[in-house]
């Protein structure tokens, strides 16, 4: 095992978020290869962990100035084992290969555990659609599409949202490949309800990670229902998580971008959020400009020379980390510990560094990782994709219950894994241990390929 990742490091020098996700993975599958060595023989880990494909391109667009900007883009095609490949885009300025092959990675073992057809991939640019017009994002993308478009297709690769990614960039990226390809189809999913996409997709990575926190709850027969909650991000996941924390009874305090973090003792309510939604969404706007409404909350802004994030101590009893990987480091996971906090959900994918997750875990936190916390968005968008191939529109209420039952169905999966290797409550190992002994069962199956 020390050899695999003396391996990658020599092969991938540099490429730390990968190693990282890596890393946590390997550790937490030891038992499983002890079990079947033969696995050793197949080189399983040494397959997994290398790409199928990873395909990178110029973008060249245009600004409203005329002048012209190249960015990068990416698509990482990490594994079809499963189904074909599935997972977001993320447009933003730190995007590069360590960080797509993590998230790539991740996304083998979120959509093994989703328990549907699809394989993991993931893509993006280091393009920044912050503070740029309508018309240069539409460029960009259609851009970016131009290239990509050889490389997906509804049956091959269905890319999605993601961080600098939402709704407006997904019906430009939509519309090239539909010309380009003079195709219809489901290439994408989080298309809007109005032109082939689902109800709940937008809220479903946000609600599928409370439903998750409210099954953890259950184990202790506790609810969501009067806990105090932390929040951070203020995009897509922090939005519905925000949301169903307070439909289900609980009070959020905080939401935060990446220039500082708003504190509501009061909590945020449903107008409050309301105005985020609008704020965010609508006007591109900053958190800080939540005080300008809401005088009785404090702002705070980012001060990178603190090694720790004050938004992580406040009193509370849950926190969600919904905005980007390794926003939680050592320090900030005992100050969370220290205030109180039983429970660490992750919206975002690999928000809680390493060595945080164990101090959560020996400080038995219920603690639960993006892979299986989060896995509710794209299991949306999977049951995007059948109704798209059904050509059907399943109602609100029917995706979210189905959601909800994949939720349960993948707390009860990490459950039944963490106690069969003996671990039993580690949501960490059982994620990691169900999603990989599933892609590696499909792996023997499918021979040396
Ligand atoms: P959005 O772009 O909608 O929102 C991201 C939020 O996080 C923004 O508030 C942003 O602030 C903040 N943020 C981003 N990067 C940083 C950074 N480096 N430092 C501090 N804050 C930052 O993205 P999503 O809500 O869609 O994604 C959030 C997380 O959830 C990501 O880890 C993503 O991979 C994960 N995820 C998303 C899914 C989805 O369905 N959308 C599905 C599964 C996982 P600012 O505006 O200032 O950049």
């Amino acid at each position: 095992m020390a050899d695999i990742m003396k391996w990658i490091l020599a092969r991938d020098p540099g490429e730390r978020e990968f190693h990282q996700a890596v890393k946590e993975v390997i550790e937490s599958v030891r038992p499983v290869l002890d079990r079947n060595p033969g696995y050793i023989q197949l080189a399983l880990l040494e397959r997994i962990i290398e790409p199928e494909r990873v395909i990178m391109f110029r973008v060249p667009w245009m600004d409203d100035q005329g002048q012209v900007h190249v960015n990068r883009g990416y698509r990482v095609e990490m594994s079809s084992v499963l189904g074909p490949y599935k997972g977001g885009l993320r447009f933003h300025p730190s995007v590069n290969l360590s960080i797509l092959k993590f998230l790539a990675f991740e996304q083998v073992f979120k959509n093994a555990l989703t328990t549907l057809p699809m394989g993991g991939a993931k893509g993006g640019s280091d393009f920044e659609p912050k503070g740029k017009s309508d018309n240069e994002v539409m460029r960009f993308c259609q851009s970016f599409m131009s290239e990509l478009s050889h490389h997906i297709g509804p049956n091959i690769d269905i890319p999605e949202g993601g961080i600098g990614v939402g709704a407006r960039e997904i019906g430009y990226l939509f519309g090239m490949y539909k010309k380009q390809r003079n195709e219809f189809s489901g290439v994408l999913t989080g298309k809007s309800p109005v032109w082939g996409g689902s109800f709940i997709r937008p809220e479903a990575t946000g609600y599928g990670a409370v439903y998750f926190a409210a099954e953890m709850l259950g184990t202790q027969n506790e609810t969501i229902e009067g806990k105090v909650c932390l929040v951070s991000g203020a995009g897509n996941v922090a939005q519905f998580t925000a949301e169903k924390l307070i439909e289900l009874g609980g009070k959020v305090l905080t939401l935060s971008d990446s220039s500082g973090y708003i504190y509501d003792e009061e909590g945020i309510d449903k107008g409050k959020l309301a105005f985020v939604k609008r704020l965010k969404n609508i006007k591109r706007g900053r958190i800080s400009e939540y005080i300008d409404k809401y005088s009785e909350a404090q702002y705070t802004e980012a001060d990178t020379s603190l090694d720790y994030n004050p938004l992580w101590n406040h009193s509370a009893d849950c926190a969600f980390p919904c905005a980007t990987q390794n926003e939680i480091n050592e320090k900030d996971a005992y100050n969370l510990i220290n205030n109180g906090i039983k429970l660490v959900c992750e919206g975002a994918d690999m928000p809680v560094a390493p060595k945080a997750i164990d101090i959560f875990l020996d400080n038995k936190l219920l603690y639960a990782p993006g892979k299986a916390a989060n896995a509710g968005g794209v299991a949306v968008s999977g049951l995007e994709m059948a109704q798209n191939r059904m050509l059907l529109n399943w109602s609100a209420e029917e995706v979210d219950r189905r959601l909800k039952e994949i939720m349960h169905n993948i707390h009860q999966t990490c459950l039944d894994a963490a106690a069969d290797f003996g671990q039993p409550g580690n949501y960490l190992a059982g994620a990691n241990i169900a999603g990989f002994m599933k892609v590696a069962t499909a792996m023997l199956d499918q021979g040396l390929v």
